[in-house]
């Protein structure tokens, strides 16, 4: 049996799941990877530190594949994971 992702109360600025503890805490999301630096929508196109690349491109991974990058695949929690989790998709627009 898979372990389900426990539910926080804050939520990733990358999958939009309820993943984190709190936001800004360098917490790495279960569900797509992305580590919470603090930057959210507002910053979409700056490069995160400690994720090498855009909001931008995390967020269009994870619809793509899953993942707030490739080499995260292998990595992220299974759809069996997270079913059930609390999610509430924020629209951007590409
Ligand atoms: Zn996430």
């Amino acid at each position: 049996m898979t372990a389900r992702i426990q539910e926080g109360s804050a939520q990733c600025p990358c999958c939009d799941y309820y993943a984190l503890q709190e936001r800004g805490g360098f917490e790495i999301c279960p569900v797509c990877y992305w580590e919470d630096d603090g930057q959210d929508l507002d910053a979409l196109d700056t490069v995160s530190g400690p994720n090498h690349i855009t909001l931008r491109t995390a967020r269009q991974n994870f619809e793509r594949f899953g993942a707030a990058d490739a080499a995260a695949v292998s990595l992220v929690a299974s759809a069996e994971a997270r079913y059930g989790l609390r999610r509430e998709q924020r629209a951007t627009y590409f």
